[in-house]
């Protein structure tokens, strides 16, 4: 049973998994904000090396943690520029996806919040589930 299942917005990026997730969480940060042109990014992340992806090779953008200065690349459809993964240098046995991108997102629940320092002041924010102002702690 894999659920993690997906693609980008035109279809010519494919994705599947069985790896169990190893977090799912919400981002605020100002890079994620401008990456996906709203207010956060969805991610689940996984084990690096259990994503298998099919279609054109991603295109690519590199930018640079905010807290860390270690180079965030950030790989999306070069067709329709849908967010993929993205490869962070300071995490580097995990792989961070888009989870916008799932085709089934129904079961998904973030497990908690991430640099809501730069959250948008109308964002509810869970205060349920733990929140970081900056980076959460991921032994990275
Ligand atoms: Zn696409
Ligand atoms: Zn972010």
């Amino acid at each position: 049973m894999a659920k993690i299942v997906g693609g980008c917005l035109c279809g010519s990026v494919r994705y599947e998994s069985e790896a169990e997730v190893v977090l799912t969480t919400v981002c605020h940060c100002r890079n994620c904000q401008k990456q996906t042109s709203s207010a956060f990014s969805v991610l689940v992340v996984l084990p690096k090396g259990n994503l298998r992806i099919e279609g054109p090779a991603l295109a690519s953008v590199e930018t640079v943690g905010e807290d860390t200065g270690l180079p965030v690349t950030r790989r999306f459809c070069p067709e329709c520029g849908s967010g993929i993964t993205s490869e962070v240098t300071a995490t580097p046995d995990l792989e961070w996806l888009k989870a916008g991108t799932l085709d089934d997102p129904s079961w998904l629940r973030p497990q908690m919040h991430m640099w809501t320092s730069s959250a948008q002041p109308w964002v509810n924010i869970d205060d349920a589930i733990p929140t970081y102002e900056r980076n959460p702690p991921l032994g990275g």
